[in-house]
């Protein structure tokens, strides 16, 4: 498998796709008042609705396995194909021209839990879960955050008592994207409480529909729920779902983080893809606003911001393809993508005045709303604008390390933030 050249590869790739799934049709030239005018950070769909989509994102991707592309830089042992990363770019590419079924609900489990799994997973773990992630037999989720502990990580309390071969956890998480379809989930819990908060953690793979687990749905702004609380009642987890060893979570949960950023980069960092700032422009034409050069220079700006950030991820992507590891970059491209959105936000919300908020049954108009109202939480998804600040800070520039904010210990443990 592993002797096969990229010319043969694509082909390969192309008869898969050809059998599987429509061409896309030419990019259509975006009419005003034509199809949906939907735009959207977060989905609003009800949860049976989601779910429905779920399998359908689930069936593509076992598909995907089947035929050899589902994990195509992985290791043959777990049902990869241990390919270089210019054939995983190959098939991606071919694959943007076909019509498949939209992948986020595998951002989490793919992008971050299943590479910790490969770092950190004991032999079991990872015999039980890469092949069936990659094959969407399962999905993934992340249970970090918790009430007390989102940029400061490390104050987390949810709790794991070692009983035999097993660990009983106990307590609370929140902001669990997708826990509502999720079969496993990622849980770093405190396992001594007697060592500095950052030093006593330790990783574990929890099975969600085990006794003890308990998801309830956060209701967002928008209207959706796309987060859960999440409860853990003395859920016992087997000893080999342990990730790493005892006490050395915090470098676990640093290598979901680091793939966490570049997952998010990969998506081309918020805001909207170019179909949304076409969609802008159009809207500012059909609203007359095209010969007011205030108008004019703010679009502007909103697109040379757009543009430029989007090099940047080129970049950053780029490095990681290469098989390096995901840097500081990663900060940078998020950042860039959460400024991106708020001030596509803020000039949607100037142009467009009562029109956001009272709808009018106006076409393209009213509908920018969800987007308005979903952008401030990609700025803190993933690490919040100011934790990115402070990585660019330290990391980039080389400034002096934040001293963070924790009241209990100011100026003597220095916290090692979500950062
Ligand atoms: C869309 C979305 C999806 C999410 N999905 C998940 C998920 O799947 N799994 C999961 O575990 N979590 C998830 N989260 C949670 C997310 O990781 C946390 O919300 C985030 O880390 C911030 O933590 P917090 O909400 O506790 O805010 P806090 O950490 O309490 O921060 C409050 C404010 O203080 C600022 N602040 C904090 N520390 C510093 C500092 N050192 N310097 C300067 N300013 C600081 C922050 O920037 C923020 O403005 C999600 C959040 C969102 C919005």
């Amino acid at each position: 498998m592993g002797d096969i050249t990229i010319e043969a590869f694509e082909d390969e790739a192309r008869r898969f796709l050809d059998a599987n799934a429509a061409r896309k049709e030419a990019e259509r030239k975006f009419v005003w008042g034509e199809g949906s005018d939907r735009v959207v950070v977060f989905e609003e769909k009800d949860r049976e609705a989601e779910l429905a989509d779920v399998r359908t994102a689930c069936e593509w991707r076992a598909k995907k396995f089947d035929a050899g592309f589902g994990w195509i830089g992985g290791p043959t042992q777990y049902g990869g194909r241990a390919l270089p990363s210019s054939y995983e770019r190959a098939y991606l590419r071919l694959e943007a021209q076909y019509e498949v079924t939209n992948q986020n609900a595998f951002t989490i489990g793919l992008g971050m839990v299943a590479p910790t799994i490969l770092a950190h997973g004991s032999d079991v773990a990872k015999e039980s879960y890469l092949r069936r992630m990659y094959r969407a037999d399962i999905v993934g989720c992340q249970l970090f955050s918790e009430p007390g502990a989102g940029s400061d990580l490390a104050s987390l309390q949810t709790k794991a008592e070692r009983d035999g071969d097993e660990w009983v956890i106990t307590g609370q998480k929140v902001w669990t994207t997708g826990a509502q379809y999720s079969d496993i989930g990622e849980v770093i819990a405190r396992t001594d409480v007697s060592l500095p908060k950052h030093k006593g953690l330790t990783g574990f793979i929890v099975d969600m529909h085990a006794p003890g687990v308990e998801v309830r749905p956060l209701r967002q702004m928008t209207g959706g729920s796309s987060f859960n609380e999440v409860f853990f009642n003395e859920v016992r987890v087997p000893d080999d779902h342990r990730l790493g060893d005892v006490n050395n979570g915090w470098n676990v949960a640093l290598t979901t983080l680091m793939n966490e950023r570049a997952a998010i980069g990969a998506g081309g960092g918020g805001g909207g893809g170019v179909n949304m700032y076409t969609r802008v422009i159009e809207m500012v034409r059909h609203l007359g606003l095209d010969s007011d050069p205030l108008v004019r220079n703010e679009l502007a700006n909103l697109l040379i911001h757009q543009r430029v950030s989007g090099y940047n991820n080129q970049r950053a992507m780029d490095k990681i393809k290469a098989g390096q590891l995901p840097g500081p970059e990663m900060s940078i491209a998020k950042l860039a993508g959460t400024l991106n959105g708020q001030r596509l936000s803020a000039f949607v919300s100037k142009v467009l005045g009562p029109k956001l908020i009272a709808d009018g049954g106006e076409w393209g108009t009213y509908a920018w709303g969800a987007l308005v109202l979903g952008t401030p939480g990609g700025r803190i998804a993933g690490g919040s604008d100011e934790i990115m600040r402070n990585i660019v800070g330290e990391r980039v520039l080389g400034l002096p390390k934040d001293m963070g904010i924790d009241s209990k210990s100011a100026f003597k443990d220095l916290p090692v933030s979500r950062a």
